[in-house]
């Protein structure tokens, strides 16, 4: 049995770690595939259950460094909510004890720098030399400083070092371990050994105070990235707050309130003024309004009466009311939204596939490069400066290289937008399945939009009839509402409503064939009718001419032709009115340089007048399903990279063949896992900002990836001394480390600010 979990991980803090633990576990016995985000900590393992298990598997890389946290990330039920919760607070825990290692390495790095400062600047002659006095006092201080540093403050990086000479396997700890224990080690020996070194090197010169400030400025960088990355992941968090903790259930004619997981199918729930809705369900009595902004991102709140749907997590206003529950637990809309942003932030993107690719190396060419430093040094410096100097040369690079090198930025840049990325469009209702969806989704050049439902309400209204037979009007829309009642088409919900107001009787008809995207046909009291559009009569050749309904069609109404085999009856005409923000939405979109086409089954004179008055590009009208599906692949074939954007039960094979499908959902109702993009409460103005997140994101990322490459690329020869014999400059470690700290900070705060823009 294959089985494909989701775990966290304890341990990790970089690429090169996402590297050791996939390289690792893809070799056990079993493991199929195995996935590493570095910005989630989590890995999605797929493994065969009979060959291992994860006790197994967290054996294999707890020597490493790493564990797997065993509740797996999957569901709403409690243990993984107290799991997720106690992650977090480990975080924090772990956030507390970096912030306690920074208070008291801080004050001996600033020891440290002044020191360094007094000399460098008493040499130029600022200020007057060091006397015998505190340049004895220091030189005694300075060791004791940098060995609590280095094995108080500086074990991560010792650990580090111990498992790459232990496993062989290096991260950036390991790189940084290796930096600063040769710097102390270098400066431990000529310290000890002074009097008989001192004929060979410069036994002034010793780095205890590199070894200090070096460790302080990653830590501290450390500690920022950590807590920024908290930060990035808080959309999740703020979606499991929304979660109630209890429900008001009426049981026995009384009101008790129960824990969220003991509600059950079918209880009857009872909302106060002001308190939270716990599960998703349908009113069966009283009304009130609803702040769902928390779910759908729409300020408004919506009005909810009987037979209304409410959705779990939302908020009800002033009135009271009281629902049946139809959706608990991992059912409910909030549970599949949270799942949904959980997978979305965890999937990565296929821009990472690049830093990916140099993570995996990156690590042992920096170590290639620190000794090619530190041997090219000593080989090639020593006939020129001497042996001692080239020696410090030598050393200094080699500590710089490997304090510079920073593989986290490159493992940061992509997941860090993704995941602040679709938390931020989860916040705005825009539900995104995967990071490769996200990055596709901004290179798009055309929309296809379906008209009902997306541009107009897909609620149409009855409006007029045309009689042309010897019936009277009821009579022929009580035939019609008869055929449509085994209907589902939202054409179908218009006649009955309006049947039904009227008081008209409706029989079930006795035969009843629906032809999708044409109309319905069926036998009432013995005689066989057909309704729909021109296409479903088409077939009858039955004479009929258009003309008679061209002046409502223009006007953007629907006709449903009612026939007989022999005989149009009648037609009665739909109005389906267009969504208030559809032009808008549609001129945003055109502002973002995108095409816009629109598909309907619908009349051709109807898409028109509807095309029209909403400023659509291009449309087709009368296209069948399949129709609409050929039109994408056509579009796809010419070279346009299309979203389709529609609802996700009729649409969605068409949905599946775009580039992107986007599927419009009207309320609580929908598979959102069906489309790539989903869209909550159906506003089309949010496939505008979707796009705009995407590019957002995007920007995010490319300007991410490029810091990082440049970083590493400019850096790591700078600190290898290749400025040395041109300009005489040598990078102190000093400068790397503070350069490495702000390396992979300024990356997570890039992405960060991606929080912060308007869509
Ligand atoms: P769209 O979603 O673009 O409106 P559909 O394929 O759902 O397209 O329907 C296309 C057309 O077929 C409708 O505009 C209508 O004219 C006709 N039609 C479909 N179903 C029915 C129905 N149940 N009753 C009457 N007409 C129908
Ligand atoms: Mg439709």
């Amino acid at each position: 049995m294959i089985n494909q979990k989701t775990y966290k991980i304890r341990g990790m803090h970089c690429a090169s770690c996402a590297n050791i633990i996939e390289s690792t576990l893809k070799k056990e016995e079993g493991v199929e595939s195995i996935e590493v985000n570095v910005g989630m900590e989590t890995a999605k393992i797929a493994f065969d259950e009979t060959k291992t298990n994860v006790t197994k598997l967290t054996k294999k890389i707890k020597p490493l460094g790493y564990s797997f946290v065993v509740e797996k990330m999957e569901g709403m039920d409690h243990s993984e909510h107290t799991g997720m919760k106690m992650s977090k607070s480990e975080k924090i825990a772990e956030l507390f004890d970096m912030k306690v290692k920074i208070m008291t390495a801080l004050p001996l790095a600033l020891i440290s720098i002044f020191v360094m400062s007094w000399d460098i600047f008493g040499a130029v002659g600022m200020v007057p030399v060091m006397s015998i006095f505190w340049k004895e006092f220091f030189h005694h201080l300075l060791p004791i400083l940098a060995t609590y540093m280095l094995f108080v403050v500086g074990k991560p990086y010792l650990l580090g070092l111990y498992r790459f000479f232990r496993y062989g396997k290096a991260n950036m700890d390991s790189l940084i371990g290796l930096g600063t224990s040769v710097a102390f080690l270098y400066s431990f020996v000529v310290g000890a050994f002074e009097e008989s070194l001192r004929p060979f090197l410069n036994v002034d010169n010793t780095y205890f105070d590199v070894v200090i400030v070096v460790i302080t400025f990653i830590t501290l960088g450390k500690y920022l990235e950590t807590r920024s990355k908290l930060k990035t992941g808080d959309a999740i968090e703020k979606l499991l707050t929304l979660q109630a903790k209890t429900a008001l259930v009426v049981r026995d004619g009384k009101e008790v309130e129960i824990p969220l997981s003991e509600v059950v199918h079918g209880d009857i729930i009872s909302v106060k003024p002001g308190g939270k809705i716990p599960v998703d369900g349908i009113i069966v009595s009283g009304s009130s309004y609803v702040d769902e902004s928390m779910i759908t991102g729409e300020p408004m709140p919506v009005q909810k009466k009987e037979n209304d749907l409410v959705v779990g997590g939302t908020i009800n206003t002033t009135g009271a009311f009281v629902f049946k529950a139809t959706k608990v637990g991992e059912e409910t809309m909030l549970a599949h939204i949270i799942k949904m942003v959980e997978e979305a932030q965890g999937s990565k993107a296929p821009i990472q596939a690049l830093a990916d690719k140099i993570s995996a190396i990156f690590v042992p060419t920096v170590l290639v490069i620190a000794f090619l430093a530190l041997f090219g040094w000593i080989l090639f410096g020593a006939g020129i400066l001497g042996f001692s100097k080239a020696l410090s040369l030598g050393l200094v690079s080699f500590v710089s290289v490997l304090v510079i090198a920073c593989p986290c930025a490159l493992g940061l840049a992509t997941p860090t937008a993704i995941i602040v990325g679709v938390g931020k469009g989860a916040k705005e209702g825009i539900l995104i399945k995967d990071a490769t969806t996200l990055q596709k989704l901004h290179t798009i050049n055309t929309v296809v939009v379906d008209k009902t439902g997306t541009i107009t309400k897909g609620k149409p209204e009855v409006v007029s009839i045309k009689n042309f037979s010897e019936k009277s009007d009821s009579d022929i829309i009580s035939i019609l509402a008869s055929l449509e009642s085994k209907s589902e088409h939202p054409i179908a919900h218009s006649i009955l409503t309006y049947a039904n107001k009227i008081n008209l009787a409706v029989k079930p008809p006795s035969e009843f064939e629906a032809i999708k995207g044409k109309g319905v046909k069926g036998e009432v009291d013995g005689v066989e009718y057909f309704a729909g559009n021109s296409k479903m009569i088409e077939g009858l050749a039955l004479p009929f001419d258009s003309k008679l309904i061209e002046k409502e069609t223009l006007e953007g109404k629907t006709p449903i032709i009612l026939t007989t085999k022999q005989k149009v009856l009648g037609v009665i005409m739909v109005a389906d009115s267009v969504k208030q923000e559809a032009k808008e939405s549609v001129a945003r979109l055109h502002s973002l340089g995108l095409k816009v086409i629109m598909l309907t089954g619908d009349d051709k004179n109807t898409a028109e007048y509807i095309a029209r008055e909403v400023g659509i590009d291009e449309f087709f009208a009368e296209v069948t399903p399949e129709g609409k599906l050929e039109k994408i692949k056509e579009l796809r074939t010419k070279g346009s990279i299309v979203a389709m954007a529609g609802d996700g039960v009729n649409d969605a094979p068409a949905l599946a063949v775009a580039d992107v499908g986007i599927a419009m959902s009207t309320g609580t109702d929908v598979a959102i896992e069906s489309a790539g993009i989903t869209l909550l409460n159906g506003d089309i103005g949010k496939i505008a900002k979707a796009i705009k997140l995407s590019h957002l994101t995007m920007n995010g990322i490319k300007q991410n990836l490029f810091w990082a490459f440049a970083y590493n690329i400019i850096g790591i020869p700078i600190a290898a001394g290749i400025l040395y014999p041109f300009f005489g400059i040598i990078m102190n470690p000093v400068f790397a480390g503070g350069a490495m700290a702000l390396s992979s900070v300024s990356v997570v705060g890039n992405s960060l600010r991606l929080k912060s823009k308007k869509l």
